[in-house]
């Protein structure tokens, strides 16, 4: 666990600060090719190290102030130069063409960084710039003679160091790349997961959902002037057969269904999606008689109204238990309890009833 933390705090401060090491990292390179040239004694090198390292050092100060374009062309310019003046003095197979190599993942990843879309085709002409003078270096250095002869063993080192520098860019962007692109899609999916829960409504049936319910009969409770009202609780009976029968898709038609004939029967009313196939009702201004009544006639309807799905009617029919407020009912899940425990009454009794009684 600890060590995941370190990792994942380590890449998320490489990706937050990748322009920046990439610049050190640089620096560091150009450093140690310095005292290498100095030891083989290839001065002009020496010298267009120690400017690289300058040039470096100031690309550092123009990051910190936000300065990143022309960080970026400097980078691009000074590899490109490098790499020619070191195959032009020390010759090809000292590997500084790697240098060139090396900077395709860079031009790539900070390119779509610093470029909008419609801009990156200053990318394509970076790797293009890039790759004409990889072949011009070839074609020119491959077979001439270097201005200096340096020794086997430091050819040798040269050259493991450029391959190992390249080797490192090449999979050291690809991870970020990969990483930053992992967290982009993990948030957004913490975003939904956010989303969903600040949701008040159910995406299939457009009732609302217990979030946006309970706060609403918790109100009603509360104030004495609209505490004249009843709580239904309804049950799809047999639910699960229409869907192992008929199909997901199917149960999901006779839910949408079944929630239009509520909302057209009790209009004004807030109806919710409870849970799977169950919808609570906030029959307001009705009292516990003329809630009766209008959940026996809304029981009977759906009865009579099969949903139609694909040319095919299927009759469906519903279990309700139904409560009307009173004082000793304190919070909203109480008062939807009992109500709850009614409609299991009529489950258990034959199913397609209403109970309004503790019959049990
Ligand atoms: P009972 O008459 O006792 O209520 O039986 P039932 O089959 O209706 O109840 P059960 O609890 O056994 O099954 C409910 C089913 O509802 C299981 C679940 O897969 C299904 N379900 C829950 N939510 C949805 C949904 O959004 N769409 C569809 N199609 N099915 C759902
Ligand atoms: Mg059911
Ligand atoms: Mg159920």
């Amino acid at each position: 666990m600890k060590s995941k933390n370190i990792f994942e705090s380590t890449m998320h401060f490489l990706v937050h600060n990748s322009f920046l090491f990439t610049i050190a990292i640089m620096g560091l390179v150009h450093l140690t090719l310095l005292a290498v040239m100095a030891y083989a004694k290839v001065m002009p090198l020496f010298y267009f190290n120690i400017l690289s390292v300058v040039v470096y050092l100031f690309c550092i100060i123009l990051c910190k102030m936000g300065q990143i374009l022309p960080v970026y062309f400097s980078l691009i310019i000074e590899v490109a130069i490098y790499a020619a003046t070191s195959v032009y003095f020390i010759g090809w197979d000292s590997g500084a063409y790697c240098f060139l190599i090396s900077i395709v993942p860079i031009i790539i990843y900070f390119g779509c960084f610093i470029f909008e879309r419609g801009k990156r085709w200053i990318i394509v002409i970076m790797l293009l710039v890039d790759f004409s003078v990889f072949t011009y270096l070839y074609l020119m250095y491959v077979n001439a003679e270097a201005v200096y002869h340096v020794s086997g063993a430091i050819r040798t080192f040269l050259f493991v160091f450029t391959s190992f520098v390249m080797t490192f860019s090449v999979i050291f962007y690809n991870v970020i790349y990969i990483y930053s692109s992992e967290s982009a899609v993990l948030s957004l999916e913490r975003k939904n997961e956010q989303l969903a829960l600040d949701a008040t409504e159910d995406v299939l049936t457009g009732l609302l959902n217990r979030r946006g319910f309970l706060p609403i009969v918790d109100g009603f409770m509360k104030d004495k002037t609209k505490n004249n009202f009843c709580i239904a609780f309804l049950d799809i009976d047999n639910f699960k057969r229409i869907n192992d029968s008929y199909g997901h898709d199917c149960g999901d038609e006779v839910l949408r269904h079944i929630a239009r004939i509520i909302k057209k029967e009790v209009p004004g009313c807030d109806i919710c999606r409870w849970g799977g196939e169950e919808i609570t009702i906030l029959l307001e201004k009705h009292d516990f008689k003329r809630a009766i009544d209008k959940m026996e006639y809304l029981r009977k309807l759906i009865e009579m109204t099969p949903t139609v799905f694909f040319n095919k009617r299927i009759p469906v029919t519903v279990t309700i238990g139904l409560e009307t407020y009173l004082d000793s009912y304190t919070d909203p899940e109480s008062i939807i309890k009992t109500a709850d425990k009614r409609m299991y009454f009529g489950k258990q009794h034959g199913k397609n009833i209403l109970v309004y009684e503790d019959l049990y």
